[in-house]
C-alpha cells in the first residue's frame, strides 16, 4: 500500500492539530522509511519478480525489523516515548495519536501484502490478505482513503500563504502521479535500485514538515493541544 499510508496521516491532523505533518508522515511511513536502508545493508531482502501478485512485482522475500508485527509495535512504543520525551507530558494524546500510526502500516501492509508479514523476528509465521491480487479493488480502497482523508485535511487546516496552497497541492498530485506510474509502469530493474529509490520516501516527510510550516489550524477544528 502507498495512498493508503500517507491518506492516514492526512486524516490524522484533524485528531492532532498539533502534530506537523511531517511527523505524522514519518510515523505512518516509518517503516518503508526503514526498509530501504535495511535492504541495502543486507539485512532485509527483496526481489523482483513481476506477477508476485497483480499490483505489485516484488517479492518481500524477508523483512522482519522493519515489517514484523512485534517489530512495529516497539517501533510505535519507541515513537511514543520520544514524542513525549520531547513534548511533555500534555502530549500524551498526540503521542498516542503517532504511536497508533507507526502501527496502522502492519494493518494496512497486512490488509494488501499475500502472505508475507511476518509475525516475530525469526518466526516463520507471515500473514496477509492479500488485496494485490485484486488491482480494481487496491485502486478503489486506495483512492477512497486518500479522496477522504485529503478531504479531511484541507477541512482541518488552511493555507498561511501560497506555499501552504501550492505545495500541498504539489504534494497531492506527486503522490497521486508516483503510485500510477509504480502501478502501471514497468517493473523495477533491480532490488538495489528499489533500495536506492526508496529513499526518496524521505522527500516526503521533509516536504510535508515544510508545508505544515505553512498552514494553520483551521477555525472551528477543535482545541489545540
Ligand atoms: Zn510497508
Amino acid at each position: 500500500m502507498f495512498l493508503g499510508h500517507f491518506a492516514l496521516a492526512f486524516g490524522a491532523k484533524r485528531l492532532a492539530p498539533s502534530v506537523s505533518l511531517g511527523t505524522l508522515f514519518l510515523a505512518c511511513q516509518f517503516a518503508d522509511l526503514l526498509w530501504p536502508t535495511l535492504v541495502l545493508i543486507g539485512l532485509e531482502h527483496v526481489e523482483v519478480d513481476p506477477g508476485n501478485t497483480l499490483v505489485t512485482p516484488l517479492n518481500f522475500v524477508s523483512y522482519p525489523y522493519s515489517h514484523s508485527l512485534v517489530m512495529l509495535l516497539l517501533w510505535s512504543a519507541l515513537f511514543a516515548i520520544a514524542y513525549i520525551a520531547g513534548r511533555g507530558t500534555s502530549a500524551v494524546t498526540a503521542a498516542s495519536i503517532v504511536a497508533a500510526l507507526v502501527f496502522s502500516h502492519y494493518v494496512l501492509d497486512v490488509i494488501t501484502h499475500r502472505p508475507d508479514m511476518p509475525i516475530t523476528i525469526g518466526g516463520a509465521t507471515k500473514v496477509g490478505f492479500g488485496l494485490w491480487n485484486h488491482p480494481g479493488a487496491t485502486l478503489a480502497v486506495e483512492s477512497a482513503m486518500f479522496l477522504a482523508c485529503t478531504a479531511v485535511y484541507t477541512g482541518a487546516t488552511r493555507a498561511r500563504d501560497a506555499i501552504g496552497r501550492a505545495g500541498l497541492w504539489a504534494l497531492i498530485v506527486v503522490l497521486v502521479a508516483i503510485y500510477f506510474a509504480a502501478l502501471y509502469g514497468p517493473p523495477p530493474p533491480s532490488s538495489h535500485s528499489i533500495a536506492v529509490a526508496g529513499h526518496l520516501t524521505w522527500l516526503f516527510v521533509i516536504w510535508a514538515y515544510w508545508i505544515d510550516k505553512h498552514r494553520q489550524q483551521a477555525r472551528g477544528t477543535g482545541t489545540r493541544h
